[in-house]
């Protein structure tokens, strides 16, 4: 079999140019290809920053993902499989999905839901989070799931900026054989939500837990008084499908506005082209529902094509390490998309385990969420894929609503280059620019920006324009900044480097160092925190805190294991910080801003640079000091 990486190339450039030189026209053929309950009058209305595409248009994603299948022998095939740790399995049909959506949608409209209404799901990986989002989408309500692995105060942050009234939650979430208490975090988040006015648990065990007279109501109680059938709501293509909320560069999260109609174009469309999905695919993204590539990959894109979706609830290397290629082999798994994090924690348990399983079925192969460094690529290339799978690097962001830069085997395989996430995609007008905007050139390191408006791009931030703007439309004229350095390469290959702000990702998760460090300063003693990412050979990056300590305080471990907690309290585990340093000054400009990236350089042992705007020399030689001093001690242990 040819080597992947040296498929020859057709026309794909000549595609995208010609997309990219009308818009219009080309993301018309592909909204042409979704059943519309009423056309569009105008494609794009762009009022520079806001894009509303396909304006006039009427759709809903519940009819979409669901009764458009009914009509054909997609009816009786496998929508969604589940399966657990324990595996234990459930399947729901198309028909079978059909009718959960119906009933959940009925529940919601007992409950006196309405079109616009914000609901919150705060669900572990089952089968009902599916199931409520197509639910809350039929009727026109806008779902915002928050990741099950956040905090009561990271819960009650977003249900507050959404101020949504009901919000629906699981008494456990299951991972690593262990009880999530989620209904216990949720009635700590519900101490400071006063919207919220009723709360539908979703019973997976036996345990007792908290039940508020009048507040908490039983989801299988509540199912019986269900209906059969929802009429889907008809919805304007700009009807916010969902509001998603991500880490910014300020301690605030930012809510993630996706519209329906060109959220839902955008996402059937590049499927196609980078995962050549069909109604053959048996298609599974790891991602959990919670971030924006569970939404897409688990949800709405797959289901839109009619492929059966696989879901799996729980950690990827328990109870033993064989689990996911357990799974490939019993599913018949033909594309698999995960993260860098997993595929490197993977190659420390070695191939022996992996050659025990058939994964001939696999077909195409994803990466998402963070650089791939070609080491990790070649091996999921020739451990996983056998060396005939391409691997897709999927380049995207939560805003950006789907994938924007990726090789596209569903249309024309380009030659891939490990560690590249190759072209953008058709119709996306991506470059590399300098600090004033101007195309940097050939191998140079720039801004990674988009220049023209496409369909899966965020609507705004939730009730908040101005921040909108000011994040992503004010550093360049007319172009979006992603927050990412890229460099583009001889053959216009986009080679991303991470994050160009103030954003850590940390297992391929986004955290702001601003919320982190809010967290940090909200135990008694700290007076002030700096948050860097420490590159680490399996998350990407760890989390690494200086912190100066308020008078009367000594450093200590105890104190370290308190800002840990609050940490975890405040955000949740995934921002569990990896070294906490306690100094007495950190390096500032004069005018006060920490100066992060030269924290960075000394714990990477590399030169600080330009230091011209700092206020005090002494914090550099400090922060060395005790770092070195930490090196040492780690040496002796
Ligand atoms: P999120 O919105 O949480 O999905 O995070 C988006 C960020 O993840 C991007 O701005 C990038 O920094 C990073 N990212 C996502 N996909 C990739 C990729 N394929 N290669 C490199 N970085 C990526």
């Amino acid at each position: 079999m040819e080597k992947v990486k040296f498929y020859p190339v057709k026309g794909y450039i000549d595609l995208q140019k010609n997309a990219a030189s009308n818009i219009e026209g080309f993301w018309k053929k592909e909204a042409a290809k979704l059943d519309w309950f009423k056309c569009w009058d105008k494609i794009l209305e762009w009022e520079e920053p806001f894009a509303k595409w396909f304006v006039g248009g009427m759709l809903n994603a519940s009819y979409l993902c669901i009764d458009k299948h009914l009509h054909s022998w997609h009816k009786n095939k496998v929508a969604l499989y589940w399966e657990d740790e324990k595996g234990n399995t459930k399947a729901f049909s198309y028909f079978q999905l059909y009718r959960e959506v119906n009933r959940f949608a009925s529940m919601l409209k007992n409950l006196g839901v309405k079109k616009g209404d914000r609901v919150v799901l705060y669900l572990p990986m089952i089968p009902e989070l599916p199931i409520a989002m197509l639910a809350t989408a039929r009727i026109g309500a806008i779902h915002t799931v928050v990741f099950s692995g956040f905090s009561s105060h990271a819960l009650a942050d977003r249900i507050n900026d959404t101020s949504a009234e009901v919000l629906i939650t699981a008494d456990f979430g299951i991972r690593r054989g262990k009880y999530i208490p989620l209904k216990e975090i949720a009635d700590e988040a519900l101490k400071t939500t006063p919207t919220i006015d009723k709360v539908v648990v979703i019973r997976r065990t036996r345990e007792s837990i908290n039940i508020e007279p009048g507040r908490d109501l039983l989801y299988h109680e509540l199912i019986k008084d269900a209906g059969d059938y929802v009429e889907p709501e008809p919805l304007e293509s700009t009807h916010p499908l969902y509001i998603l909320y991500t880490s910014g560069t300020t301690g605030k999260p930012k809510g993630v506005v996706h519209s329906t109609g060109g959220y839902l174009v955008y996402n059937y469309a590049t499927y196609k082209w980078v995962f050549n999905i069909s109604d053959e695919s048996v298609y599974w993204c790891t991602a959990d529902v919670g971030w924006v590539t569970g939404h897409s990959s688990i949800v709405y894109a797959p289901l839109l094509h009619g492929a059966t979706v696989l879901m799996y609830e729980g950690a990827p290397d328990y109870p033993s390490p064989d689990r996911w290629w357990e799974i490939i082999e019993k599913y018949g798994v033909t594309i698999f998309y995960t993260s860098p994090t997993a595929i490197r924690m993977f190659m420390r348990y070695g191939e022996e385990r992996i050659k025990r399983y058939d994964l001939s079925s696999l077909k195409i192969l994803g990466s998402v969420g963070e650089v791939i460094n070609p080491e990790v690529w070649e091996w999921y290339c020739e451990h996983i894929g056998a060396e005939r799978c391409p691997i897709v690097d999927t380049w995207w962001q939560t805003e950006t609503g789907g994938i924007m830069i990726s090789p596209v085997p569903g249309l024309e395989l380009v030659p891939l280059k490990p560690g590249s996430a190759t072209l953008p995609l058709p119709g996306i007008d991506a470059e590399v620019v300098d600090e004033e905007g101007n195309p940097v050139g050939t191998g140079i390191k720039g801004y990674l920006v988009i220049r023209k408006p496409w369909p899966g791009m965020l609507m705004g931030l939730y009730k908040d324009p101005e921040r909108y703007k000011m994040v992503y439309w004010s550093k360049f004229k007319g172009m979006y900044y992603t927050g990412d350095y890229a460099i583009k390469d001889e053959d216009g290959y986009f080679w991303l480097l991470g994050r160009a702000d103030e954003v850590l990702k940390i297992a391929g998760h986004r955290l702001g160092t601003a919320e982190i460090e809010g967290a940090v300063v909200k135990t008694p003693f700290v007076a002030e925190a700096a948050v860097i990412g420490k590159p680490d050979p399996i998350k990407g990056e760890n989390i690494v805190i200086f912190a100066i300590l308020k008078e009367g305080y000594e450093p200590s471990d105890d104190l370290k294991k308190e800002i840990i907690k609050e940490v975890r309290k405040q955000i949740g585990a995934i921002a569990t910080p990896q070294e906490i340093h306690f100094v007495e000054k950190l390096p500032k400009t004069r005018s006060g801003k920490i100066m992060r990236r030269v924290l960075k350089t000394i714990i990477m042992d590399k030169p600080v640079g330009d230091l011209t705007t700092l206020e005090d020399e002494a914090s550099i030689e400090e922060v060395k000091a005790v770092y070195e001093e930490f090196k040492q001690m780690m040496k002796e242990a």
